[in-house]
């Protein structure tokens, strides 16, 4: 054999080394990189179990602004024997003076989220609310899925012509607005960037007192035992609303709060907003 084949082989031999020890340790990459990935997707998965929990529990107790990243210019709602009323859908012509006397009468302040076509028809009403020291904000124009929830620009546009009303009616400035049938599951991340935008202090609440559904009066002690249940752990902001069955039976809930040593305040933009 002459020496350059000799030498060639020998090249040969060297070629299928490399090759094999490439091939090794290809293969070897590839199961470690198909690992990591099986790893990474199982570790998501579990990951949004966790989050899928959160929300649960959050939804369950509401969760201080979820919403865009917490805002140190607002300050955080007080715990403890404070509660933050709150009324939907209104005004009414029929439920609204009666509670908003009640209101004057347990020196109780509240918070009015309300409806375009009612304000419209009621402006001495929000006019009122202003006047004695409560908050007015958006609860939107349509309150219906199909169409405040069509797109993040329909949200805005009505909660944008809402606050407009308002705020010419009552010379102020409120960025408060509550979503029809709150947050969940229609605020989604789209939703969340024109709420930021247009610098809404979106508002859910933690107790519901469904004084809709309770209209005989039982919302009462529905509200009286969620409260008890949060006192001290969570803000107490009770959904409620300008109905003439809660109306007739609104006394009764605010007597308890003021014997209770409970003060019943006003919710207001300088507040970070309870989000589920
Ligand atoms: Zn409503």
């Amino acid at each position: 054999m002459s020496n350059a084949r000799k030498k060639s082989r020998k090249t040969n031999r060297m070629r299928k080394i490399v090759l094999g020890i490439l091939t090794v340790l290809f293969i070897t990459l590839g199961c470690i990189s198909w690992d990591a990935l099986a790893g990474s997707k199982s570790d998501s998965t579990r990951g949004n179990t966790t989050m899928l929990k959160h929300i649960f529990k959050d939804r369950k107790i509401g969760h201080q602004n979820s919403v865009g990243k917490k805002d140190p210019s607002k300050t955080p709602l007080e715990t403890g024997k404070v509660v933050y009323l709150t009324f939907d859908d209104g005004p009414n012509p029929i439920a609204s003076e009666k509670i908003l006397s009640l209101l004057d009468k347990y020196n109780a302040k509240a918070t009015f989220f309300m409806l375009k076509p009612h304000i419209e028809q009621n402006l001495d009403i929000v006019k009122k609310m202003v006047d004695r020291g409560h908050s007015v904000g958006s609860h939107g124009v349509t309150h219906q899925v199909s169409q405040i929830y069509k797109s993040p620009e329909s949200f805005a546009s009505e909660m944008n012509d809402t606050l407009a009303v308002i705020n010419k009616a009552t010379n102020s400035k409120s960025h408060l607005i509550r979503a029809p049938y709150g947050s969940k599951p229609y605020i989604t991340a789209p939703f969340k960037a024109v709420i930021k935008r247009d610098h809404f202090n979106l508002w859910d609440w933690t107790v519901d007192s469904e004084d809709w559904k309770l209209a005989n009066g039982a919302f009462v002690n529905n509200t009286i035992q969620q409260v008890n249940n949060l006192v001290d752990t969570r803000p107490l902001v009770v959904l409620m609303h300008e109905k003439p069955t809660t109306a007739a039976h609104l006394e009764k809930l605010l007597e308890y709060f003021q014997k209770n040593g409970y003060e019943m305040k006003a919710l207001h933009d300088s507040m970070e907003p309870i989000q589920f």
